[in-house]
């Protein structure tokens, strides 16, 4: 049988992927290396864009126990801000065994054909241009199966992007190593983010009463946090307020997982009858904790090109292109806000931006500064000289109210 599209790999992007083509008509097969449910290293903060897109497409409710956090604590150099995200958004941090799974029946539910432990070993080429995959099961024979395109949605270290020779653009080598797992016994109402020099952790409830606690750090500091990684764990999240403190009192419910395999880089999304989405074609440091939500955000806009392309309503190459160039568009501040984060370090400008709004005490500011961590909002929409000087005029406003009603009158 020959297919519209074949999707290798079908997590979050590929199976997404899967979804909305199938939901569009498309003859679909995905297939995974994995069987699920199934657990990948990555922590899952869905930001709010992403969880808006589960949300569109029927998933919410399919994500367990998992509570939604609207509310977040910032904690950075000494400035503490605590707030909601813009239009009552909230972040979701379903486990991936939960997310992924939901996502590749919601696939196979919407018409897609999926093949599960099915590894893709080869693509299948034909006048410059690919046309298939060749793969097979654990002990099975290899098959070969044809398609129209050819998706790579196999994550960052991808066998699609390798075997067509994508270049990688935008690439910085890996700046920091991170560490989690979960704790019971750690309950949460509110999602907390810590900035420390030299750290980064976050804490959020997940799925079956759990809290996942993450850190990254510097990866110069890896060979030493290796010597013990979980006393050097811990140690970390004592430098975060309480939070240290409160895991101790807890019970850790699974093995730490560590891991400084944390690239940065951006691939074309498309070529000759291939297309990559997800981490296979952005990878960014997990800091920011975006690569799920930009998995969705991609997967749709790739989905949406596809359906016009093989349908006839557009070429199919300047679809893919358009996809392409609005992909970039939408990453480039985020991608460079997260290798900002990623340096462990605030600056005198950064810290006193920070120090600033916690102390204007203002929730539509906080709100904002939560919007575009989110990725709600181009984030150097914030970050910028204009706000810092809106927010130093309103700090003076604010001082010269302040002294004028402790004025004695007469
Ligand atoms: C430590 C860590 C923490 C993170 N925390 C967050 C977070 O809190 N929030 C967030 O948004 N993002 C986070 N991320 C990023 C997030 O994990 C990725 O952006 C996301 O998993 C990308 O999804 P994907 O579907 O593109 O790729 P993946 O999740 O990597 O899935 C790729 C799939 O392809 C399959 N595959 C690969 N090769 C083949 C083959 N040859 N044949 C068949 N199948 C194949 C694999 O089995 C896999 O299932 C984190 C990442 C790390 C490393």
């Amino acid at each position: 049988m020959t297919y519209d599209v074949i999707v290798v790999g079908a997590r979050v992007a590929g199976a997404a992927t899967a979804l909305l083509l199938a939901r569009q008509g498309l003859r679909v097969l995905a297939v995974d290396r994995a069987a699920f449910p199934s657990d990948t290293p990555s922590s899952h903060q869905v930001q709010p864009p992403g969880v808006e897109r589960l949300a569109r497409w029927g998933l919410l409710d399919r994500l367990g126990d998992a509570p939604p956090t609207r509310r977040v604590r910032f904690e950075s150099s000494g400035a503490v801000l605590d707030g909601t995200f813009p239009a009552g958004g909230a972040i979701h941090s379903p486990r991936r065994t939960v997310l992924d799974h939901a996502l590749v029946e919601a696939a196979r539910a919407a018409g897609a054909e999926v093949r599960e432990r099915w590894r893709v070993a080869e693509l299948v080429w034909e006048d410059g241009r690919v046309v298939g995959v060749r793969g097979s099961s654990p002990g099975g024979q290899d098959t070969a199966a044809h398609a129209r395109l050819v998706v790579g949605a196999d994550g960052k270290r991808s066998f699609v992007a390798q075997a067509v020779r994508a270049r990688a653009y935008r690439h910085r080598a890996p700046r920091s190593f991170a560490s989690y797992t979960y704790w019971a016994g750690v309950p949460m109402t509110t999602g907390e983010l810590h900035q420390r020099e030299g750290l980064a952790a976050a804490a959020f409830p997940t799925n079956d009463g759990l809290t996942m606690v993450y850190m990254s750090a510097p990866l110069a500091a890896f060979e030493s946090f290796r010597a013990d990684p979980e006393g050097a764990y811990l140690a970390a999240l004592d430098r975060c307020g309480d939070l240290g403190a409160r895991v101790r009192a807890g019970t850790r419910a699974e093995r730490l997982r560590t891991t400084p395999d944390l690239p940065n880089h951006v691939r074309p999304a498309h070529g000759p009858g291939w297309c990559l989405v997800g981490d296979a074609g952005v990878t960014m440091d997990p800091v920011s904790a975006q690569g799920i939500a930009n998995a969705l955000r991609d997967a749709e806009g790739l989905a949406g090109a596809i359906t016009a392309g093989l349908g006839g309503t557009s070429p199919l190459r300047a679809a893919l292109a358009a996809h392409q160039r609005d992909r970039d568009r939408a990453l480039r501040p985020m991608y460079d806000f997260t290798l900002r984060l990623a340096t462990y370090h605030s600056g005198p400008a950064e810290r006193l931006f920070l120090r600033t709004l916690a102390e204007l005490r203002r929730p539509a500011e906080v709100e904002r500064l939560f919007g575009a961590f989110a990725g709600m909002s181009p984030v150097d929409e914030f970050f910028n000289a204009r706000t810092a000087l809106r927010l130093a005029a309103a700090r003076l406003t604010d001082n010269a109210a302040r002294r004028w009603s402790s004025t004695p009158a007469g």
